[in-house]
């Protein structure tokens, strides 16, 4: 470094300038947002889309960013002209003294105190390189593990109660970014799930402690048999069998699958969620926002009349930059257009947040809507929750690499109901049972690794990865026994209001 910095002699600002700019930016976000540029920051950077990317390109953060680049090129200019004329042997000489005195003032900071800062900028492009490493590998890493499952369709297994080709039509949603407490069905003041609330068909599950805070954690946990994972920072219970859709194929329930646009792009979820989903006999990406895909899925329902079905829908819901509902009709305004500065547009920011809420409520009802007259299931959970200003927190990028810093939060209690038609109800008296049990469970904390065994419950299918335990459609269910946050069960509101427009 001394070396390249006597050789350079006044052009080694260069060599410092992508370091102060970096460490601007990092400041930014730790203002902003009082977030680092942790793995997981960088690897929602890495695959955002022009929308999510264009949501931080804001007025405030252009002005910014030029304010740091004319900082930082003051700052190496007067390096420069400071510089000017100095020969490479005074320079290195002293180069030496400062690390001289550098290296005394490391050794004045007891051992227990140190930290790799202090040596700043030399171990940074190894901190950056070791996190971008992790945002991209990490992935490939579970992309391997979920291929090298066994289909549980390969194992012997049942189905007794549905009968081939009855019409039965199961839509499971995996939800994005929906904090149960955030549901006016929970509780919340604001009005955000009006049609739920007054569902009478619906099985509301308040307490429902997700995975993980990534997607890419959370769909595994929810799809396979696999239960929570990095607990205390390490993975753990890991899933021994592949994606429950298998088994429905495997029992007459062929799957559509209806994803959100940008999953038909090239990035990492995309494909972990493919792989989860790979049972499909169709896939469809929305060409907008998620009541885009209706069109289809009615096709799907009318073209497959008395045919027993899998619809599974993996769209936007409440996911950053929270733009994801119909701005001309916004229920709560007014609303944030963009994710920058959280903290001084708090209320704007959970405007925009609660008005995705109210839009998946109208998109479920839609849903609900088309299936009338078919026996159905419609099952929804989200695959985690989100940081709306907790704790001055905000985006979960703030959880860093922390599960269990995650599981403290009240973001991982994530909205969870099921909805079984009376059609449906009526068809067998194991589904009348399986729904009386639903119910009767229905206050009690249950987790992610609930989903796949109550999934094959309510239809009936026995496999020997079923276990009763984690099935909520049978007596013998078991709590969630996992980490959670200690006050999960915040008090209800007295009087559901509505504060919106609508
Ligand atoms: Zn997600």
């Amino acid at each position: 470094m001394l070396v390249l910095w006597a050789a350079l002699k006044r052009w080694a600002v260069v060599v410092w300038a992508p370091f102060l700019l970096y460490g601007v930016a990092e400041v930014a976000s730790g203002l902003f947002y009082n977030t680092g540029f942790n793995s997981f920051v960088i690897g929602e950077a890495l695959e955002a889309d022009r929308a999510e990317f264009m949501a931080y390109v804001t007025p405030t953060n252009v002005l910014l960013l030029l304010l740091a680049v004319v900082g930082v090129g003051g700052l190496a200019y007067a390096q420069w002209r400071c510089l000017r004329g100095v020969r490479r042997l005074p320079a290195f000489s002293f180069g030496c003294l400062f690390l001289l005195l550098g290296a005394l003032g490391a050794a004045a900071v007891p051992p227990a105190k140190f930290n790799y800062a202090y040596l700043w900028p030399i171990g940074k492009p190894v901190t950056v390189a070791a996190k971008v490493d992790e945002a991209l590998n990490y992935t490939n890493a579970l992309l391997e593990q979920l291929s090298a499952l066994p289909s549980p369709a390969e194992k012997p297994s049942t189905s007794d109660f549905v009968a081939p080709d009855s019409g039965v039509v199961v839509v499971f949603h995996l939800g994005e970014s929906l904090r149960a407490d955030r549901m006016s069905i929970n509780g919340y003041a604001r009005d955000t799930t009006p049609w739920l609330r007054q569902c009478p068909d619906v099985v509301n599950f308040p307490y429902c402690v997700s995975a993980a805070f990534s997607t890419c954690d959370a769909q595994p946990v929810i799809l396979t048999n696999a239960r929570r994972c990095l607990v205390g920072g390490e993975r753990d219970m890991q899933p021994t069998t592949g994606s429950v859709f298998e088994l429905f194929t495997k029992h007459g329930f062929p799957v559509y699958s209806f994803f959100w646009a940008r999953r038909s792009l090239e990035v990492r979820f995309h494909k972990v969620v493919e792989m989860l989903a790979k049972a499909s006999v169709d896939k469809f990406y929305a060409d907008g926002l998620p009541l885009s895909s209706l069109p289809k899925m009615k096709q799907v329902l009318e073209t497959h009349p008395g045919q027993n079905l899998l619809l599974y829908i993996n769209n936007e819901g409440s996911h950053v930059p929270f733009q994801f509902f119909d701005r001309e009709t916004a229920p709560f305004a007014p609303w944030a257009k963009d994710f920058s500065s959280p903290a001084a547009q708090a209320q704007e920011v959970n405007n925009a947040y609660d008005a995705t809420v109210h839009y998946t409520d109208k998109f479920f009802r839609e849903v609900a809507e088309i299936l009338k007259g078919r026996p159905f299931v419609y099952f929804y959970v989200s695959d985690h929750g989100e940081v709306l200003g907790d704790g001055g927190k905000w985006g979960r990028g703030a959880f860093g690499e922390d599960n269990a810093l995650y599981h403290k939060s009240p973001a991982c209690m994530v909205g969870m109901f099921v909805i079984c038609s009376p059609e449906f109800r009526q068809m067998h008296p194991h589904f009348a049972e399986a729904v009386q049990q639903l119910r009767a469970h229905s206050d009690m904390l249950v987790g992610h690794e609930h989903v796949f065994h109550t999934l094959l419950g309510l239809i009936g299918i026995r496999s020997p990865y079923y276990d009763s335990s984690l099935d909520l459609c049978s007596p013998d269910a078991r709590p969630y026994e996992g980490a959670h946050p200690e006050n999960y069960a915040p008090e209800r509101a007295e009087n559901v209001r509505d504060v919106g427009k609508n």
